[in-house]
């Protein structure tokens, strides 16, 4: 059983089956550009997140990505310049706003930030609370808004070939916009990623318990659905329960609190930007982002 369209239009970017009885899948799909995400991926993500949310014969969900690497993080082009200059087209076009916000095309920082909270805190604070168990799936290099995918499931399966990072210091901003980077790895070796621009290796991840298994890259797929196998034949309501307990553990320590903190420094890296270069990050800073992102893991 498959399904190809999401919110009554067809999906483009993401792919959405049901490889096993109770376990959806959704499929990052636009491995020529990386699976970049433009907003379009991201909304389409929503969608079918939506659908495994929304059918009862859904227990737990998968998501993967196509191609050599799981996602290089946003794709600027969608978000920065569109038409050939900043804001000159309405942000939004062609897609619905899930959560309250409003004024995406209001200038200065404003229309940004109602942007930003919208598409990357809004969608990933939702996918965080799906009430079903979600498994990230991963191979090559999960970069920035790539990571941030990854960090909003439940629980994480790596290639041995993985890496993880966040390079956008060199951007003059704080990380990328979903900023659980203090839970995910601890405080030091959070700092240490985010100060020198570099990655961490599926095998670091797994010691910091970023991730649940490490497994050789080409069987990555099959212990990702034996994974969820063996979740789907639990009750849906034990399921529920336990996520939202320990998700509401996080919330007892402060994640969401944190995370709405963080991303108002993150507005302050994006003001600071457009202030000083006219453009929300620092346009000095692709060569380093590009430069961190080619090299491996430290050894
Ligand atoms: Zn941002």
């Amino acid at each position: 059983m498959s399904h190809s369209v999401g919110n009554g239009k067809p999906f483009t970017s993401v792919r959405y089956d049901m490889p096993l009885p109770g376990v959806a899948r959704v499929t990052l799909a636009r491995p020529d550009c990386r699976n970049a995400q433009d907003k379009r991926l991201l909304y389409e993500v929503n969608d079918a997140f939506d659908l495994a949310a929304q059918d009862d014969a859904v227990k737990v969900v998968i998501l993967a990505a196509e191609g050599p690497h799981f996602s290089a993080g946003h794709d600027l082009a969608d978000f920065e310049v569109v038409g050939g200059a900043l804001g000159k087209e309405p942000r939004m076009t062609d897609h619905t706003p899930v959560g309250c916000w409003g004024g995406f095309d209001l200038p200065g920082v404003e229309g940004w930030m109602a942007m930003e909270e919208e598409v990357f805190l809004g969608l990933c604070w939702r996918w965080r609370n799906l009430p079903k168990p979600t498994i990230a799936s991963v191979q090559g290099k999960a970069i920035a808004g790539g990571l941030m995918l990854v960090w909003v499931c439940d629980l994480i399966v790596a290639a041995e070939n993985a890496q993880f990072s966040d390079p956008v210091v060199a951007f003059g901003m704080n990380g990328h916009e979903f900023f659980v980077h203090t839970w995910e790895l601890g405080a030091r070796r959070a700092k240490e990623m985010l100060f020198m621009g570099s990655s961490v290796s599926a095998q670091e991840a797994y010691q910091l318990g970023m991730v649940n298994r490490v497994v050789p890259t080409e069987q990555l797929e099959d212990a990702t659905l034996a994974m969820a196998e063996r979740i789907a034949a639990q009750p849906s309501i034990g399921l529920k329960l336990a996520k939202q307990a320990v998700n509401q553990s996080l919330d007892a320590q402060g994640q969401w609190t944190a995370l709405q903190a963080a991303f108002s420094i993150h507005e302050t890296g994006h003001a600071h930007n457009m202030l000083l270069h006219g453009r929300p990050v620092d346009p000095a800073g692709v060569g380093l982002v590009r430069k961190f992102s080619a090299e491996g893991p430290p050894a």
